[in-house]
């Protein structure tokens, strides 16, 4: 049927299923034939209707004996097929008078459908069916169910696979020693999963572990392995200052001097591999992760003062305006008693007072800024940028981090790199899958701190939870309320920030209750906060703005409403926020039943343990890792197959192979990345 194959037409004349796959990203014919089918149907058999079972999906085979639009409770076609064996009724509530000439007794029509025991016998409610001749063939393989749109229809999609999977250039690239044992070709691989045979092992394909998804996955682990062997090779190359600490009466003894307490252990040991990564000549690649509250931004200070000392500048730039704008605060309150400028740069500055900063910036004389991703907007330029921190650098695009590292392209020079993450990334995925990544661990908290106690309860106990907030501000302490949205949304149930605010204002007369969320101007967040942080403000109702980084320490009771509705790092992030003192504190959190399994396992993990790392393990457990790291806010999960726990012994072939067909044939190696990754490679170097 050449009229539903894919056109090739000019790209401004593209038909609307055309756009559909390109929107899905199916663009080249390998991009189709990854595109892998969610189920398969089988119409490769056809069932005697004499032999069909209730609840059975069966194809038959049978000739219209009957044909009758009937209309006792609802007009519908109930047209009645035989076979040499049985009668079957099928049963259409919606239909055109295009069915009932397909469906005309005299026809012979092959049907495909769930039995059900009806009123006059075996029947088909809607069931899928064709017009066919004695000879008309049977599929050979099972048909494939593909994810799909609405603008993109099953059999449209299912030729333009079938005929992708045939042009697509599957040729294998591994010489066969480098392919684990038992595993299919590539090309096979791919055709089996699209196109099994009526006895195919479906239990296997269904959990993955078939031969055909093994060779995949082993295939997308091998190119992201690739990928990262040769950012590393590429990294090498490149050139950074080497900035080296300057000894004694340096700046940053200096700041260790000034500081109000002494580094943990564990800081100590982390500046320690960052400053001997920075002396190097070239670029650092580090992530710094450590749990909410351990500490990370002394260290970060600490490295910039390194960077200042050795004559250079440093940028750091965070996710949002309130965590900005709180680092600036501590770094100038570190940093400009030791002779440092401090510049500022956020979305929320604009005209002369950004242009300033922007020049001081260009010429050098601030030495350190601070900002949002402001940062890395075009017009401004660095002096001499040589160190870029990013902290809770998983918010980020990649593609503003690459934008930050190209600061100092003019000077052929690349500044080290040094990201933060209270989302830690577990400790096998980054040594085997982040290989060019180097990652330093911050694995306890600053003496003094409380664990903090959290509580799992229903929305029912609210009175209970309020009456516990009253307590709390008597006794001179502050309270966090989170709510998930701002503005009432039509679909979710959401208690909205604004009625919470109202409501405990109501409930607890004399108690100061603050209101910041997303939709409000910078400023006006700032000014709130700084109530908060002056205790002019005993409770905060928030949203999700102060996720990150907000550091009050006499704040102690967390609730956190409709925590269902959150996902597992961000209810530890928000948790973060309370026990930054030496006072007990407790995170309540409040959900809405009926709960979702994932829903209650995350509720579970968050009440059974405070340790972000085993958070973070559990998160994969519950989430799988295509999401947990990379270019998840573009939407791109660096993996598609492969599961880096599930799939570690191919993780582990992978990593040998990578090594091995670099060495012998690095022109194989280039083809492999291109295959999978064309396109996307630079979002491995960021
Ligand atoms: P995070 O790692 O979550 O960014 P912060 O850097 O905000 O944590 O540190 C949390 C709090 O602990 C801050 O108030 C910080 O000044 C304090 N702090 C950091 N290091 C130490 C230390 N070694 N001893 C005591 N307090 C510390
Ligand atoms: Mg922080």
């Amino acid at each position: 049927m050449p009229a539903t194959s894919p056109p090739k037409p000019a790209p401004e004349k593209l038909s609307a299923p055309a756009r559909a796959l390109q929107k899905l990203g199916l663009r080249r014919d390998i991009d189709l034939a990854l595109h892998l089918p969610l189920r398969h149907v089988d119409e490769t058999r056809i069932v005697p209707i004499a032999s069909l079972r209730d609840f059975q999906t069966a194809q038959v085979q049978g000739r219209v004996v009957d044909s009758r639009v009937e209309t006792r409770s609802r007009r519908q076609l109930v047209v009645r097929i035989a076979d040499d064996g049985g009668e079957l009724v099928l049963r259409l509530l919606h239909f055109y008078p295009s069915n009932q000439k397909t469906l005309a007794p005299g026809q012979l029509v092959r049907v495909r459908g769930e039995v059900r025991a009806g009123f006059f016998g075996r029947e088909m409610v809607h069931p899928e069916f064709r017009a066919v001749t004695d000879d008309t063939p049977l599929p050979r393989s099972l048909t494939p169910v593909y994810p799909t749109t609405a603008q993109l229809p099953q059999a449209y999609l299912r030729k333009a696979v079938a005929s992708a999977l045939a042009r697509a250039p599957l040729a294998e690239i591994l010489p066969p020693e480098l392919v684990p044992a038992g595993l299919p070709p590539l090309r096979e691989a791919l055709e089996a999963l699209h196109h099994p045979g009526p006895d195919a092992d479906f239990a296997a394909i269904e959990d993955r572990s078939h031969p055909a998804w093994q060779r995949l996955k082993f295939e997308e682990l091998l190119a992201q392995q690739l990928s990262q062997a040769q950012a590393q090779a590429e990294r090498a190359l490149l050139t950074a200052p080497a900035l080296r600490s300057t000894g004694a009466d340096g700046l940053e003894q200096r700041l260790l001097a000034a500081l109000p307490f002494a580094l943990t252990a564990a800081q100590t040991r982390v500046v320690a591999e960052i400053t001997a990564d920075l002396a190097r000549a070239h670029p650092m690649h580090r992530l710094l992760q450590g749990d909410v509250g351990s500490g990370k931004t002394v260290v970060a200070a600490l490295a910039a003062a390194v960077a200042i000392g050795a004559g250079w500048q440093c940028a750091l730039m965070a996710p949002t305006e309130i965590l900005a704008e709180q680092h600036f605060r501590k770094l100038v309150g570190w940093l400009e008693p030791l002779g440092l400028t401090i510049a500022w740069l956020t979305g929320s500055r604009k005209g002369k007072g950004r242009q300033a900063m922007v020049e001081q910036v260009a010429s050098g004389a601030a030495q350190l800024v601070v900002g949002t991703h402001a940062v890395i907007q075009q017009d401004v330029a660095f002096a001499r940028l040589g160190l870029a921190i990013v902290d809770e650098q998983h918010r980020f695009g990649v593609a503003q981090r690459l934008a930050l590292r190209a600061k100092l392209d003019a000077q052929r020079l690349e500044p080290h790199l040094l990201m933060m993450s209270a989302t830690p990334i577990p400790r096998t995925l980054a040594m085997s899958y982040f290989a060019d990544l180097d990652v330093s661990t911050i694995a306890e908290l600053p003496p003094g701190r409380t664990p903090i106690v959290t509580k799992v309860f229903a929305d029912g106990k609210r009175d209970a939870v309020i009456e516990r907030i009253r307590a709390e501000v008597a006794r001179g302490r502050q309270v966090y309320w989170v709510c998930p949205l701002v503005e009432e949304s039509e679909h979710l149930d959401l208690q909205n920030a604004t009625a919470t605010h109202a409501e405990l204002g109501a409930a607890l007369p004399g108690v100061g209750v603050g209101l910041i969320h997303g939709r409000m101007a910078g400023a006006e967040k700032a000014a709130v906060m700084a109530q908060f942080t002056e205790q002019r403000l005993q409770l905060l109702v928030a949203t999700t703005v102060i996720e990150v980084g907000v550091d009050v320490p006499n704040a102690s009771l967390m609730v956190i409403e409709h925590a269902e509705r959150f996902g597992l790092a961000q209810l530890h992030q928000l948790r973060g926020r309370v026990g930054r003192g030496e006072t007990a504190s407790v995170c309540v959190l409040l959900y809405t039943g009926p709960l979702s399994p994932t829903g209650k396992a995350r509720l579970q993990a968050m009440a059974e343990t405070g340790d972000g790392f085993e958070i973070a393990r559990r998160d994969l457990e519950i989430r799988g890792p295509g999401e947990f790291m990379g270019a998840r806010q573009s939407g791109d999960a660096l993996l598609r197959f492969a599961d880096i726990q599930a799939d570690a012994v191919l993780l582990t072939a992978a990593r040998e192979a990578a090594a091995r067909l670099l060495r012998v044939s690095p022109a194989a190696a280039r083809a492999q990345v291109e295959r999978w990754l064309a396109g996307r490679s630079d979002y491995l170097k960021a």
